[in-house]
């Protein structure tokens, strides 16, 4: 069996034929999977210094010495990373006195600090398919951005106490701005917002759940809503980048909403993160700083949303893009300051952020030619091994040679 690190599922019951690394044959790989896999031979990360091929080791020594002597660097990305890389990773940040950040500083990590703090209930993917009756998707798409999270976990399939599935076991309820993929699976369980409308929503949903009249148009399908959260016998709420925008940095309104429902009955909240590793750069940054991001390693440990990418672009000197490709997500003002700046990109494929990096540093994909471990989106550690053979150095030995070099 071989893992997919396409997405943050991680999916472990892959089978796989290469032909060198060309895929002959697989089964379980959803399409993005199989687009993954299919990526081994395309548009490869070239070892690089302005734009010129060199060898691996004057790339990394081309690295060092854009870091070095720098006073404000921002460490970036990790989400595709290995939980060894990411550890090497916060110790250069630690050497460097510098700062790390990853993607979840302007998308979920508000969640998935309440999460790993204990303040938010969570479960598992198993705990969700062996018993979770009602399953809420809001402001999250998985059918779309996690292909297999509805068959392999949260909707069809059988489990402990949910032997009859989907058909009669297992209700979707998707809350989104648009009819998604997974909305028109929910069907009847969808409920169509206004783009920022998510803390109305949950104003309505609180009065239906304390009997109260809630003031939205149709007030009969909220209180109905509210009475099967609070019959539900499990129920779990993933979480995605939809609800996290919508609510800004002001999450309290959802995080009473789970409270209230977890007075009623059970509920558990999972985010679902992006990159296959993002959980694992949260979780590695927060036991060693108790933040899972925007991490200043200058005097100490300091934390804050001035040491988000998103601000710290201003007043950084330096930037290490490790395995993101910030310049195709971030507004365009800030995405200009990055490709302006002193940098160094390392990653598995050509992206816009590494064609804009002073130096590049290939690494092999992970779960396909180099192993590791990694945390799945619910938590779960995995370990894989590489599947074909690869002269591309592993993400950790690269992270090290810096460390070492600078
Ligand atoms: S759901 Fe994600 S991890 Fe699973 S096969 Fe698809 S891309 Fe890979």
């Amino acid at each position: 069996m071989a893992f997919c690190t396409g997405c943050s599922l991680l999916c472990d019951d892959i089978e796989v034929d290469f032909e060198g690394a060309k895929v002959k044959r697989t089964l379980n790989l959803c399409r993005k999977g199989r687009g993954h896999y299919d990526s081994l031979l395309v548009d490869r990360l070239a070892p690089a210094v302005d734009g010129s091929l060199v060898d691996i080791d004057e790339a990394l020594s081309s690295a060092a010495e854009v870091l070095e002597g720098r006073e404000k660097i921002l460490l970036f990305g990790w989400g595709n990373s290995t939980l060894a890389a990411q550890k090497a990773g916060i110790e250069l940040a630690k050497k460097l006195g510098s700062v790390i950040d990853d993607p979840s500083s302007y998308s979920q990590g508000l969640i998935t600090e309440k999460v790993l703090k204990g303040e938010l209930p969570t479960c598992t993917f198993d705990d969700v398919r062996n018993f979770a009756d009602v399953s809420i998707f809001w402001g999250d798409d998985p059918s779309s951005s996690h292909p297999r999270h509805l068959s392999r976990f949260s909707y069809y399939p059988r489990g402990e106490k949910r032997q009859r599935g989907y058909e009669e076991d297992r209700e979707a309820i998707v809350i989104d701005v648009r009819k998604s993929p997974t909305a028109q699976i929910a069907a009847d369980g969808f409920f169509k917002i206004s783009p920022g409308g998510d803390a109305d929503f949950i104003e309505a949903l609180m009065a239906a759940l304390g009997g109260k009249i809630p003031k939205v148009e149709d007030k009969k399908r909220m209180l109905n809503l509210g009475t099967k959260l609070r019959k539900a016998k499990f129920g779990a709420i993933f979480t995605g980048l939809g609800l996290a925008h919508s609510l800004g940095g002001d999450l309290d309104a959802f995080f009473s909403l789970v409270g209230k429902l977890n007075e009623l009955t059970r509920f558990s909240v999972i985010p679902t993160l992006g990159d296959y590793n993002t959980r694992g750069f949260n979780q590695t940054l927060f036991d060693e700083a108790g933040h899972v991001n925007s991490v200043s390693f200058k005097d100490g440990v300091d934390h804050g949303p001035e040491f988000g990418i998103a601000k710290y672009l201003d007043s950084c000197d330096a930037v290490m893009v490790v395995g993101s490709d910030p310049t195709a997500v971030l507004p365009a003002p800030l995405a200009k300051k990055l490709a302006g700046m002193p940098m160094v990109a390392v990653g598995t494929h050509r992206t816009l952020t590494t064609d804009g990096a002073d130096v590049t540093v290939p690494i092999g994909v992970a779960g396909l030619e180099v192993g590791g471990t990694a945390l799945r989106t619910d938590g779960v550690k995995v370990e894989f091994d590489a599947v074909v053979d690869s002269d591309y150095l592993p993400d950790v030995e690269v992270i090290e040679r810096i460390m070492e070099a600078v």
